[in-house]
């Protein structure tokens, strides 16, 4: 037994419980891990994960989940042990309640800023005095929230609930090299009201957005041939951002206004992948939610779960709950005395409530 597992015996014996996760539960990936450091560092409950990332292709602790284990532990002073790349099994043990600050993070690859940023926020959120975050890796990854999603999307919800913070993007930084920059200004916790996104909703305003860094133009032309063919959009409703000098990066998004709640789809350029696809991508997300006329889309829905269960209110119908959002409604029910109901609609849409 290693230190910090006498610790846990000791704390156990205290009375505090250490809870035991299996990475390979579920969905299996980076957001079991996060989802409970998230919850260890604002509740002080201790726990051990094993089989990190068991159902990847790469399992065990990259960059990325590193940087949100070391990121979560600095806010609580966390006793850490298996904090290794590749590692496949952790202890995290918060050693005092979670602390308001100016907080900075470099992954130090072009792992994902937000993800990082998903681990803290729902803590620093949480406390009654402001804090600051600045994170270094990448802003546009595929399989992780980009910066557009944050701040259209994700974050005007979570100011309703209560939870007020912006996130500015500094630099842009894409797959391989990473070297972007987010920083993240989080306000003190107001009371806000229970989220209630339960009914349809007619979309009031559809767009897009093509971003284009050190390729040729030719590529933003074709995206947008499909957004306007394929995607019936106008030209006005295209905005495209075209970084001359930066490092190869490409995505295309489209956001879909639902009363107060905007939908982001986006797509990932990536080398071999044609740009039609990517905007095809962007818009092929676009087209299952919207046939749904519900709000939340699925990245939303299970991003969300977490600030329901912290206020431990709220309900939303999705127009589909994916395996990371069963996946965190078990995780989160670890470490917090809630329930989670979901009532099927048509289709995949599915009502969410928490209480
Ligand atoms: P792993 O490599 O283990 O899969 P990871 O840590 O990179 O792990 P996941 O566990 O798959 O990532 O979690 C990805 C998170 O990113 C989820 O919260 C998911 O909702 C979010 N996400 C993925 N794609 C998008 C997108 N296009 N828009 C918004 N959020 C997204």
């Amino acid at each position: 037994m290693g230190p910090l597992a006498r610790d846990l015996a000791g704390c156990m014996q205290q009375g505090q419980q250490m809870i035991t996760i299996d990475g390979t539960f579920g969905e299996g990936g980076g957001q079991v891990l996060r989802t409970a450091l998230s919850l260890a560092a604002l509740t002080g409950s201790p726990f051990r994960i094993e089989k990190i990332r068991g159902n990847r292709r790469n399992p065990g602790l990259r960059q990325q989940h590193l940087t949100c284990v070391h990121a979560a532990a600095a806010i609580c002073e966390a006793r850490v042990e298996g904090d290794e790349t590749g590692s496949g099994e952790l202890l995290f043990r918060p050693t005092r309640s979670p602390r308001p600050g100016a907080y900075a993070f470099d992954i130090c690859t072009a792992g994902s800023t937000s993800l990082v940023l998903q681990t803290v926020l729902p803590v620093l959120a949480s406390l009654d005095a402001p804090s600051t975050v600045a994170i270094r890796g990448g802003t546009h990854n595929p399989m992780a929230p980009p910066v557009p999603f944050l701040q259209t999307s994700f974050l005007p919800v979570l100011a309703g609930m209560g939870f007020h913070a912006e996130v500015i993007l500094k630099r842009y930084g894409f797959y391989p090299k990473g070297g972007g920059q987010i920083t993240c200004a989080i306000a003190p916790r107001s009371p806000g009201a229970p989220l209630d996104l339960a009914g349809r909703l007619p979309v009031t305003a559809l767009r897009a957005a093509i971003l284009l860094s050190g390729l040729p133009e030719h590529i933003a032309a074709r995206e947008k041939q499909i957004l306007s063919t394929e995607g019936g959009m106008r030209e006005e409703e295209i905005d495209t951002i075209m970084l001359a000098q930066g490092q190869p990066g490409n995505a295309v998004w489209v956001t879909a206004a639902q009363g107060p709640c905007t939908a982001v789809f986006t797509g990932f350029g990536e080398r071999g992948k044609l740009a039609e696809q990517v905007a095809r991508d962007a818009l092929a997300g676009a087209g299952f939610h919207l046939a749904s006329g519900y709000a939340v889309e699925e990245h939303l829905a299970d991003q969300l779960l977490l600030y329901l269960a912290i206020r431990a209110d709220g309900r939303f119908a999705a127009s589909r709950l994916n395996l990371h959002g069963r996946t965190n409604m078990e995780i989160i029910r670890r470490f917090l005395p809630v329930s989670f109901h979901q009532t099927r609609l048509e289709g995949e849409a599915v009502l969410v409530s928490c209480r």
